[in-house]
């Protein structure tokens, strides 16, 4: 099972990420979460990383790319994955797709839509509650801005595949859970 979790940010994309991989016995493999722990481990990739993701840019597809490959590489992805957070440009599509030319293609693409204005709310009330003061407004802005420009067009490119399932990604966890469940049920059987 090979699956593409994608959405806008604060769109819940980690927790169903979790739920997901953990139903089909694959690692949920995040982006974002690889370069946190990288940034927190003070590596050269955490500290290239850094710049771009404080400012809610998108870390440049070399860098990106050559860690995903590594990721992929590992044993426990050799029975599937779930991608959450990856691809995010044009680029790393073709990328990935020439990582999966192994005669395993991506089986679904989930995108989890939700409103920008909504999630943008959503976002700073958190930071403001976390303290995360680096969270500003213009970041949060920004980071749905790149979503919008770079990243919404790859539904398009899915979808003419047939591989998008559209799920509302707005309301409770469990209620989203479930909508992911029942739209991958009906797009294998
Ligand atoms: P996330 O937790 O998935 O929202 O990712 C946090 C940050 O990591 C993003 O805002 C980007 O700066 C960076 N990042 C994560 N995934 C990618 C990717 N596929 N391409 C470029 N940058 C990424």
């Amino acid at each position: 099972m090979r699956i593409i979790l994608m959405g806008p940010p604060g769109a819940g994309k980690g927790t169903q990420a979790k739920v997901i991989a953990n139903h089909f016995g694959i690692p949920a493999i995040s982006t974002g979460d690889i370069f946190r722990a990288n940034v927190a481990g003070k590596t050269e990739l955490g500290v290239e990383a850094q710049r771009y993701m404080d400012a809610g840019e998108y870390v440049p597809d070399e860098i990106t790319n050559a860690m995903v490959r590594d990721r992929l590489a590992q044993p426990d992805a050799e029975p599937g994955f779930l991608l959450d957070g990856y691809p995010r440009t044009l680029a790393q599509v073709e990328e990935l797709d020439g990582m999966l030319a192994d005669g395993h293609p991506v089986n679904a693409v989930v995108v989890l839509t939700a409103d920008s204005e909504e999630l943008i709310a959503r976002l700073l009330q958190r930071a403001q509650i976390e303290g995360r003061a680096d969270d500003t407004e213009e970041v949060i802005r920004r980071r749905q801005e790149v979503y919008t420009e770079q990243t919404a067009p790859l539904i398009e490119v899915y979808a003419g595949r047939g591989l998008v399932v559209e799920i509302d990604g707005m309301g409770e966890i469990d209620a989203v859970t479930h909508r992911i469940f029942d739209a991958l049920e009906s797009q294998a059987g």
